[in-house]
């Protein structure tokens, strides 16, 4: 099963490619984790794509669509993978149809702008093991410590509010229409991402098939 999660910054689409992918042993492929790691080594690719992240810009296409096809070569994507931030244009949506790469799902989480602004002001991020957590839905134990590791937490600069909606601007104008893309191609799979995690998780399992869905 190959699979993309569409949706604005913060609707919580990684949360749940999280949890699919330690149920299901695809890989979770975030193009924001690969640019913020890059970025932390400095390598050549962290320090092209540097700017543009911490200005809530996209990365350019080249770049984006040579780690992805990097990545994607690996062996333990061969059984499935899920993109995570990943289509984010229609080039970037054309160059997997031109590399051959079957898409068998997308998933459209949709959530209201309080819901994401609430939802992405108050994550934070562990520096150490990138676990994420958030000041009220997610709580650490101990306020600013992760609980897996012990690392400190920290809201990440693209995570403060004016960057937050530069981020949104930059998903009306240039994600959106890869719902139009996807739903012309019939697999397109509207996902209500305003519920918890666990009932979103439940619904998506259903939705793919991957469960019998509940009776009704
Ligand atoms: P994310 O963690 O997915 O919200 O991504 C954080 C930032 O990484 C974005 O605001 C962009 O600057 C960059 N980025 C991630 N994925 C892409 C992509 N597919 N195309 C261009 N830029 C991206």
């Amino acid at each position: 099963m190959n699979m993309i999660m569409l949706g604005p910054p913060g609707v919580g689409k990684g949360t749940i490619a999280k949890k699919i992918s330690a149920k299901y042993s695809w890989p979770q492929l975030s193009t924001g984790d690969m640019l913020r790691e890059a970025i932390a080594k400095e390598t050549e690719v962290g320090l092209k794509a540097k700017e543009f992240v911490e200005s809530g810009k996209l990365v350019p296409d080249d770049i984006v669509i040579g780690i992805v096809k990097e990545r994607i070569s690996k062996d333990d994507c061969k059984a499935g993978f899920i993109f995570d931030g990943f289509p984010r244009t229609l080039p970037q949506a054309e160059a997997i149809d031109k590399e051959e790469i079957k898409i068998d799902a997308v998933l459209d989480f949709r959530a209201s702008y309080e819901v994401i602004m609430q939802r992405l002001g108050g994550r934070r991020t562990c520096k150490k093991c990138g676990a994420i957590f958030h000041t009220k839905n997610i709580p650490p134990k101990k306020e600013g410590i992760c609980d897996q590791c012990g690392g400190s937490l920290y809201q990440r600069d693209d995570e403060k509010p004016d960057v937050i909606s530069k981020r949104l601007d930059v998903y009306d104008e240039q994600t959106k229409p890869l719902v139009n893309f996807y739903e012309k191609k019939e697999i397109l799979l509207p996902i209500n991402a305003e519920t918890t995690a666990d009932e979103i998780f439940r619904y998506c399992e259903e939705i793919l098939g991957l469960v019998p869905s509940a009776p009704q």
